[in-house]
């Protein structure tokens, strides 16, 4: 019986020192150690003995038991502090690893664009518009009647303006020129104002033309102002806004609102004048529209014109844009591409 025990002994070692996991060792021990285990039905053959061989015997087992508690204790020990050091080893944070880029946010070119103009005008002794004066919905009188359209202008045509269909004669503003309007209504002059704003038109979306869009509106009333001042400052605007004094053109033009009216060139900023694909051969680019405010929207907002004068511009923010940094597509501002976006 002791030869049996001694047996055990020697293969419970051996499976011990071969064990890998602590599951292993759970194992060992239930085989072993456990009331079902070997070395209890050894045990509950003692009563077999003779007095004295139960007493050696009996304490042979127990020996036997103490060691392989105490075998397993340290096996367990062993594969825990390895189980750790493993843990520890995947779980590693390489600090010598790229990190992740945090992406920074900045304004869209069009922001900036606004920005930008608005700054130059600033410069000038003009002052940004308050918002309540320049309201994206507005109505058909504000928008066309009081700036002079005739009732029958193409521009109030359904195909060309979103009109409300809850309101009668509101509108999605087809120009920021309304803003003119407005302004006049609550203040005397002198006024030397500009209005940042989104204009709305019935266009089919195209690389050139989106049906949201966004304007600068400038307007100036004051006692003595001529065309000259017009002049004096949208040349001024185009020196800084393209960084340097290029040849510009006033051409005669028509609007409602403006009398004499003329568009604005300047000359071509890729090409130099020498025409090509972006200036249409022709050497010049539009870049805005101007005049001096009509006699007839002077009087609609009840200010004398015996007695004031002014000019009024609007330009289109897409468009400087486009310019400026060579974009041929307009539909690129708003598709918040951040391939695009980035690059600004
Ligand atoms: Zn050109």
């Amino acid at each position: 019986m002791k030869q049996q025990l001694e047996n055990i002994l020697n293969s419970a070692l051996a499976e011990i020192n071969c064990a890998k996991t602590s599951e292993d060792v759970e194992n060992i021990k239930l085989n072993y150690l456990s009331r079902k285990g070997t070395l209890n039905s050894i045990k509950k053959n003692l009563k077999d003995l003779s007095v004295e061989d139960k007493r050696i015997v009996g304490s042979f087992a127990n020996e036997v038991a103490q060691t392989l508690e105490a075998k397993l204790a340290d096996k367990s020990a062993e594969i825990y502090r390895a189980e750790l050091a493993q843990k520890l080893e995947n779980e590693k944070i390489d600090v010598t690893l790229s990190g992740t880029a945090h992406h920074e946010g900045h304004l869209n070119p069009l922001t900036s664009t606004i920005n930008e103009i608005v700054e130059i005008f600033q410069g000038l002794g003009f002052s940004v518009m308050e918002n309540e004066n320049s309201p994206e919905l507005e109505t058909e009188y504000v928008n066309f009647d009081m700036l002079n359209f005739p009732p029958d202008h193409p521009a109030k045509d359904m195909q060309d303006t979103f009109y409300s269909t809850v309101a009668p004669n509101v509108i999605l503003r087809s120009q920021t020129s309304g803003a003119q309007i407005r302004e006049m209504l609550v203040k005397k002059p002198p006024i030397s104002v500009i209005c940042p704003g989104r204009v709305y038109r019935c266009e089919a979306v195209s690389a050139r033309k989106n049906n949201l869009f966004h304007q600068i509106e400038g307007l100036l009333v004051d006692t003595n102002i001529t065309f000259g001042d017009l002049k004096g400052v949208l040349n001024e605007f185009i020196r800084v806004y393209f960084g340097e004094a290029r040849p510009t053109r006033f051409r005669s033009s028509y609007f409602p609102f403006t009398e004499p009216s003329a568009e604005v060139d300047v000359q071509c900023i890729m090409c130099g004048g020498k025409g090509c694909r972006v200036c249409s051969g022709t050497g010049w680019l539009e870049v805005l529209g101007s005049g001096m405010v009509h006699v007839n929207v002077l009087k609609n907002v009840g200010i004398d014109p015996e007695v004031y004068s002014g000019f009024a511009f609007g330009m289109g923010v897409e468009r400087l844009a486009m310019l400026k940094y060579a974009i041929d597509d307009i539909r690129l501002f708003f598709n918040n591409d951040i391939r695009f976006l980035k690059q600004f």
